[in-house]
């Protein structure tokens, strides 16, 4: 599956197949493509035990189970119809349950996941209620303030979004019914068009956890392969404690480059990466994976959200002291048609001026800024190297050449915030 535009079937904005990747991805390189499940490995003897029964050797081994949605363990947890968003199969699920006139739904976490899900179940016609703990929407990518104007945009699409809040239980007969929050209101997600139930319809009401996800380690529990509590443990090469084994992806622990300490960073442009080094590093060439910034990007109605980096919340949790800065610019030359507002926060830390984090809402997209503001990071840079950044300027592509936001946000960081 191509994870990333699987929110965007359910919208109907493009077919189920184009999800899917085609086989020749890997057999056109020359390599050999096996469709089975791996049940045991014998790291002593370097054999693969298949589930068809089949037994493979090898001379390296490259772990990438990736990861499953992590669903907390609630009183009524089990009930049919609650579920991640992950596989091919929850995503038929999901198209099967709106195309027979679902009525309502409910998505725990307000991360990118639950937010481009909470919208296309909305604009599919179902009744949406998203729900997060934390006190505003895409908390991780985004501090509060810079998402007020995206969240009402999540409300006027009719999406009923309720924050600071958890949920305390679910209940139903076979299937959840109610989601029981602690400030006391209960959600229904049971109203399925009856009429139009199918025979086949694998379940009636539907509650989707987009609440992150957790390493999948099953085929490695209990080996001698060493494992932190966010995955596989692996060295800058992605070589694991057992030689000749290594492993990438979801399925592994690393650090934050920012901070050097162990942080999640479940993103296929985390994986890619370290999957391209893992490589280099079996054909010989040495190379080592830095760790992760978490750039990242979504689209909330008419407005363009990313951020990359630690956000001053997430910096102030981990007692880092940051100095923050704002720029207020257009997308494009003010007086160009469908120019929209564009805002820039930067965070560096304060004892030295390095960039540490930074964010960006527009109408127009973003991942272009974020990339350059993960870069800057990656470089080193400071607050006053940003203030000098060298940029180009044209009416339709970009900002005033007076006005570029990210120098005005340093400029504004410099001059105290
Ligand atoms: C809905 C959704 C949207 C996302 N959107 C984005 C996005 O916009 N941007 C972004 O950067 N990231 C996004 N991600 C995250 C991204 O998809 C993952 O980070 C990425 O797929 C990780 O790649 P991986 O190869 O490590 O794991 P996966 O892509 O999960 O691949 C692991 C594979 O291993 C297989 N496997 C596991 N165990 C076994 C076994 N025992 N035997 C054989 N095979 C096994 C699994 O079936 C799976 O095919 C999204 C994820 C989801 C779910």
């Amino acid at each position: 599956m191509i994870y990333c535009v699987m929110p965007y079937v359910i919208e109907g904005l493009i077919p189920i197949e184009k999800t899917l990747k085609k086989d020749e991805l890997v057999t056109d390189a020359g390599a050999a493509l096996i469709r089975d499940r791996v049940e045991v490995i014998d790291f002593q003897e370097k054999i693969l035990q298949l589930a068809g029964g089949e037994k493979i050797t090898y001379e390296k081994l490259v772990i990438a189970t990736g990861a499953t949605p992590s669903i907390p363990p609630l009183p009524g947890i089990n009930l049919r119809g609650v579920t991640g968003f992950k596989t091919e199969n929850n995503l038929r699920t999901f198209l099967a349950m709106v195309n027979a006139g679902l009525k309502k739904v409910a998505v725990v976490g307000a991360g990118a996941i639950g937010v481009e899900l909470a919208q296309v179940f909305q604009s599919a016609g179902v009744k949406t209620t998203l729900i997060d703990a934390e006190g505003s929407v895409l908390p991780n990518m985004l501090d509060p303030e810079m998402m007020i104007k995206p969240r009402e945009e999540l409300i006027r699409q009719g999406v009923h979004v309720i924050l600071n809040t958890r949920i305390t239980s679910l209940s139903g007969h076979e299937y959840v019914e109610h989601i029981q929050l602690d400030n006391g209101e209960v959600i229904h997600v049971d109203d399925l068009d009856e009429c139009s139930l199918g025979e086949n319809l694998p379940i009636k009401g539907l509650m989707a956890f987009a609440t992150g996800s957790r390493p999948e380690l099953s085929l490695v529990k209990d080996t001698s392969l060493e494992v932190g509590s966010d995955g596989i443990k692996v060295n800058s090469r992605m070589e694991t404690n057992l030689p000749d084994v290594y492993a990438c992806g979801d399925c592994v622990e690393f650090t934050s480059a920012i901070t050097g300490k162990i942080i999640s960073g479940k993103l296929a442009t985390n994986a890619v990466p370290m999957a391209k080094i893992l490589a280099d590093n079996l054909l010989g060439r040495e190379r080592h994976y830095q760790g992760f910034y978490n750039g990242g990007a979504t689209k909330v109605g008419k407005y363009f959200v990313g951020g990359t980096g630690l956000t001053a919340r997430n910096a102030a949790s981990r007692v880092i002291r940051v100095k923050v800065g704002f720029g207020e610019t257009t997308s494009k030359f003010p007086m160009m048609p469908g120019t929209t507002p564009l805002r820039v926060k930067l965070v560096a830390r304060a004892e030295d001026g390095k960039l540490i984090g930074g964010q960006i809402l527009s109408g127009e997209p973003v991942a272009a800024g974020i990339d350059l503001l993960t870069y800057a990071i990656q470089l080193g840079s400071t607050v006053n190297d940003i203030s000098q950044l060298s940029y180009s300027a044209q009416p339709y592509q970009s900002f005033m050449p007076a006005a570029n936001a990210v120098v005005l946000a340093a400029e504004d960081l410099l001059q105290g915030g």
